[in-house]
């Protein structure tokens, strides 16, 4: 367990729920570790001897950690990893979900943008809300599947400053962006203009 006067620090646990084509869910909790720069899974941190507590929501599940991780910090927030700022929950769709799944996620979450991951849920595009509405969003005769109706996605990685992944999305004119891991799993997304607000000192996350 950490030392009591080590500096305790509360870090979100966040969750990715990937849509498979028969309709379950498959769930990652994760929390992005600033000792490593990297998100690591859950259970990873509770076996972790820097561990404090774990705490949970209202309804039960884990919400944060907080833990000693030994580290100093970083003074400039433009320097902070992307990955820091990653919480709350994103849901994503396996390459071979069908589009009518698709669309049903868009409407029951209030999407603008969808990530499309392969089977071992590394990011392989994006679907966006106006993809959908040009296909004829009201359709019901559409019949292809995650892989035929996505783009290529400009994807960052965790641990980038926030500053380069913002210079990054400017310059690709992109304004939500995956978020994955050193192996191309995704943790989330980044929306440029809560890397702004960060940036401007309001220290919301995404
Ligand atoms: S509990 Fe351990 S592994 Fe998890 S974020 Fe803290 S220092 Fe990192």
């Amino acid at each position: 367990m950490a030392c009591m006067k080590d500096h305790i620090e509360e870090r979100p646990v966040t969750l990715c729920e990937i849509v498979r084509p028969d309709g379950t869910r498959a769930r990652e909790l994760r929390v992005f570790c600033p000792r490593h720069s990297q998100s690591m899974a859950l259970e990873t941190c509770r076996a972790c001897p820097r561990l404090a507590e774990l705490r949970d929501d209202a309804s039960g599940s884990p919400a944060c950690v907080l833990c000693a991780p030994g580290t100093a910090g970083t003074a400039d927030p433009a320097d902070v990893a992307v990955g820091a700022l990653i919480s709350g929950q994103i849901s994503a769709v396996r390459n071979d979900v069908p589009e009518h799944a698709i669309r049903a996620l868009f409407v029951k979450h209030s999407l603008s943008l969808v990530v499309v991951v392969d089977h071992d849920h590394k990011v392989v595009g994006v679907v966006a809300e106006g993809d959908l509405i040009h296909r004829g969003f009201k359709s019901g005769q559409a019949a292809e599947c995650a892989d035929e109706i996505m783009r290529p996605a400009l994807s960052i990685r965790e641990e980038t400053p926030i500053r380069t992944a913002l210079l990054q999305m400017a310059t690709s004119r992109v304004r939500h962006a995956p978020v994955i891991t050193a192996a191309g799993e995704l943790i989330g997304t980044l929306i440029d203009v809560v890397g702004l607000r960060w940036l401007r000192g309001d220290g919301a996350r995404g």
